[in-house]
């Protein structure tokens, strides 16, 4: 089995200063935690030692540790696969209790536009020109953004265009995504998308509008009866846990593990708000999770 979580953290997460409250590990404020994913890789290094002082059978594990992830699993999607033979593992990259397990996750497609009007002086000459932010706002609302329904969501999430104060923008750029766990509605929205631009254009003949839509990772949804749930489960059981299941807003590096051919799934590592200056640990979860993957390997033939 394969045990994975990333190296990389968020921004602001450089000088963290970290204390213990009770409990419960946290930052001053000023920084994130950077329990995503610290906690992960602190949990895969203690079971490693678990298993190493328990001395007895357990199964082959393989470790992968990804550079990247939250640029979009870019190091994930380098990673030699010809050196994985794993077919199950566990992603330790989720939030909360070790007992929630990602199940299902979404599809993302990314999306970035570059809108290019006419510049001319905004007191001489305004007729002369084309504001390409004008149009940027004009796509941006008619986009369907926001929640577009329980499994599919939509964002541009940055905007960039203009120069001086005094001339008619001639350049804006989009950068935003959509979402989906469902391959049918990812479509029926890029369809959307591309025809919000589209008509743009079309009423905008003088502005040159480039649209680039691409997809960052597929979606994934494992059944119930799936090996690596129920290896997930009895190790979980072990600790007198029950494992909760749950479909997850979020990619991470299980979508591109599944995609290619190793069921590994996120479970939680005992760290909440990621990606927030509030974020935190809660030690005896981040302890239950090393435990419960500690218990998933000296389960041999699944018991
Ligand atoms: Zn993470």
């Amino acid at each position: 089995m394969l045990l994975s979580a990333h190296l990389d953290t968020v921004e602001p997460g450089r000088g963290i200063n970290p204390s213990l409250d009770g409990d419960t590990l946290r930052s001053d404020g000023t920084t994130i935690l950077g329990g995503d994913c610290k906690a992960g890789l602190a949990i895969v290094l203690e079971a490693l030692a678990c298993v190493a002082e328990s001395n007895g059978p357990h199964r082959a594990v393989e470790v992968a540790f990804s550079r990247h992830e939250e640029g979009g699993l870019v190091g994930v999607r380098h990673m030699d696969f010809s050196l994985l033979a794993a077919k199950t593992g566990i992603v330790l990259d989720g939030e909360g209790a070790p007992n929630r397990i990602t199940v299902s996750a979404p599809s993302q497609n990314v999306v970035t536009a570059e809108i290019v009007g006419r510049a001319a002086h905004a007191g001489l000459e305004p007729e002369n020109g084309l504001s390409a932010l004008l149009v940027t706002a004009d796509i941006l609302t008619r986009l369907p953004l926001g929640r577009i329904d329980a499994e599919t969501t939509a964002n541009i999430g940055w905007m960039e265009g203009g120069l001086k104060r005094n001339i008619v923008p001639e350049r804006a750029e989009l950068d935003g995504e959509f979402r989906s766990r469902s391959n049918d509605k990812l479509a029926w929205l890029e369809l959307q998308f591309r025809k919000v631009f589209h008509e743009t254009a079309a009423r905008y003949p003088d502005a040159r509008i480039s649209l680039d839509i691409r997809n960052t990772y597929q979606a994934f949804r494992i059944e119930p009866q799936h090996e690596s749930i129920s290896t997930i489960g009895n190790a979980l059981q072990h600790l007198g846990l029950s494992p909760v299941l749950e479909a997850s807003g979020g990619g991470s590096d299980a979508n591109v593990f599944i995609e290619r051919g190793i069921t590994a799934l996120p479970v939680g590592i005992g760290v909440r708000s990621f990606h927030t200056t509030w974020e935190t640990a809660l030690i005896p979860e981040v302890l239950q999770a090393a435990e419960m993957c500690h218990a998933a390997i000296m389960s041999v033939d699944g018991s």
